[in-house]
């Protein structure tokens, strides 16, 4: 048994809420909660949503928005609660802690997550009670268990959808959410539910994905959904493998419950490296698979209808007329997710103001976010907010598709820099770059090490971060320099054409990427087909000619080698 799995035995991980609130009352240091936990209550935090982070005795928090979907209440606490705990201690920086950010701010994550970092111990109590009254939690935002449940960011509002499922979210969110009997799994578990048509839920890179289907029954028409398994990105990306399953909506929690049975009593508790479902339902086969979870299941599932999947359609940013005559859903941009706390509770307050009773603020896995059920005579006034001008409905491409992960500010796991530089570079290549016009948008998801937080492996550019060592002139390595870098990885995209990145240069030092991409979108407007995009161009040409193209660049691109190759 792995350490991670002795201290869940030990103790029940969802055991660790209850305590907190002693931790809290106490002020207890980092180092006396261990000492008092006797061990391994760092790792059973997570459960209550909280990560240690790289500077002592601060965590980062994590509260869970299922399907993405907020009131403008519930967003305007979050928003203050960044304001008011996620605070820098002078000795780190204060206010000027971060260069482009300051401190107080927040970040909405690709699992429609809002994250917070800088959080004490004993402000969580307070946060907490801020959190019931609106109905949010953090708890299981973190930890081997069910995770935030995704979904279609514009559920209940896009015109192209079959039925909306946030109610179906919901559900499954409840049945799991303080569950003891499911919140030790062998790891994290993460599902995505979705009526809509364009899956812009990600469930091929789910544990479990529901989406819509049709089937009669008894001769009647049905709407309900197909089941996908076993999808993944990290270390062993894996696209989901569909069951012959169809499940009604009234059945997806049993149906969800079944395969976190499965996955319970079969899954891997030795090797964290291999735990997770995708390798499981590798193993057994989705045919055994599945009749493991029939065996399981409380109710019958029929076999599989007619799929109404067409496929990721692209994201949601910009104004988009509603299903409901008369109103529309605005999207605007969030470079790497990253806003301040103030700012985030100024786009709820303008909900408000410019919305309807049903306005809600909804999250996207591209780190973007919506304002939905505006009347069009307001949306001119809308977009006049203050905070509109910064995150814009109208942004250019690359800021459009610029996704990072948390990196070495806070993370334990990172090699590089990451939530600045994505948003520079992404400003940086707007000005530079002239794209073609049949091109809205460049994916560029930037990591800080081979975990897939920011979903490289889903993008038109994905990176990974790496250190790189820049050997001088001097033979005796005098003058060899140590820099941040990253392996750079071109053509991944979800959708009707899924595929993930090929990875074709490692080790590029950090200078050398932009030139290199500059050549490479040279290239790209010289030969690319009518309505190409550019994971589509990359996927056309070799891998060998797209990394003789990134070496041509003014950059010492083939200079780097990986540190410890
Ligand atoms: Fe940390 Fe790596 Fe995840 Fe980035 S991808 S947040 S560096 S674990």
């Amino acid at each position: 048994m792995n350490t991670t799995e002795q201290h869940k035995q030990e103790k029940h991980p969802l055991d660790v809420i209850e305590d907190l609130q002693s931790y809290a009352e106490e002020g207890l240091s980092f180092e006396e909660i261990e000492a008092r936990a006797g061990g391994g209550e760092w790792e059973r935090l997570k459960w209550a949503g909280m990560y240690t982070q790289k500077q002592d005795d601060f965590f980062m928090v994590r509260t869970k928005v299922p399907g993405g979907y907020l009131t403008p209440e519930q967003a305007e606490v979050i928003g203050q609660a960044a304001t008011d705990f996620a605070v820098a201690p002078e000795e780190f920086g204060g206010e000027e802690q971060n260069e482009l950010w300051g401190d107080a701010y927040l970040d909405i994550t690709t699992r429609q997550d809002v994250q917070k970092h800088w959080i004490r111990v004993e402000d969580v109590p307070e946060l907490w009670e801020r959190y019931e009254d609106v109905g949010l939690t953090t708890i299981q935002g973190c930890g081997d268990s069910a995770r935030n449940v995704l979904g279609c960011p514009a559920a209940g509002i896009d015109e192209e959808e079959c039925f909306d499922a946030q109610p179906v979210i919901d559900a499954v969110t409840d049945f799991f959410t303080g569950n003891r009997e499911y919140a030790n799994l062998p790891r994290k578990f993460k599902m995505t539910i979705t009526g809509c048509v364009h899956d812009c839920g990600q469930s091929q890179i789910n544990d479990v994905g529901l989406v819509p289907a049709r089937k009669e029954l008894e001769g009647e028409h049905y709407y309900g959904f197909h089941a996908r398994v076993g999808g993944g990105l990290s270390d062993g990306p894996r696209m989901a493998s569909e069951l012959d399953v169809f499940v009604l909506p009234e059945h997806a929690v049993e149906f969800c419950r079944a395969v976190a049975q499965v996955f319970k009593e079969l899954g891997d508790r030795h090797n964290r490296g291999v735990c997770r479902l995708r390798y499981l339902v590798e193993q057994m086969g989705p045919e055994t698979f599945e009749e493991a979870v029939r065996a399981r299941c409380t109710v019958d599932l029929p076999t599989a209808g007619e799929g109404l999947t067409v496929g990721y359609r692209g994201d949601h940013v910009g104004v988009h007329d509603q299903k409901q005559p008369g109103l529309q859903y605005v999207g605007f941009n969030v470079i790497a997710g990253r806003m301040g706390g103030e700012e985030f509770a100024e786009a709820a307050r303008a909900a408000k103001k410019y919305g309807t009773e049903e306005t809600s603020i909804r999250l996207a896995t591209d780190q973007n976010f919506l304002i939905t059920h505006v009347p069009e005579e307001n949306v001119e006034a809308l977009l006049a907010e203050p905070f509109a001008q910064e995150y814009s409905p109208n942004p250019g491409p690359f800021s459009r598709g610029a996704v990072g992960c948390t990196g070495n500010e806070f993370c334990n796991y990172a090699i590089i820099e990451t939530k600045q530089r994505t948003k520079r570079w992404a400003r940086e290549l707007d000005e530079r770059i002239d794209v073609p016009d049949d091109v809205e948008v460049v994916r560029m998801h930037m990591s800080g090490c081979s975990a897939s937080c920011a979903q490289p492996q889903i993008a038109d550019i994905g990176f990974r971060g790496e250190t790189v060592k820049l050997i001088g002139d001097a033979t005796d390595g005098e003058g060899d320099e140590l820099v941040e870098g990253m392996d750079v990885g071109l053509g991944g995209s979800l959708g009707t054409d899924n595929e993930f990145i090929d990875w074709i240069e490692t080790a590029v030092p950090h200078h050398g990427v932009i030139p290199a991409l500059e050549r490479l979108f040279e290239v790209f407007a010289e030969e690319k087909h009518e309505d190409e995009p550019f994971y589509a161009w990359c996927r056309r040409v070799e891998n060998d000619q797209l990394r003789e193209i990134m070496q041509r660049a003014d950059a010492p691109v083939a200079r780097g080698v990986a540190h410890g190759d």
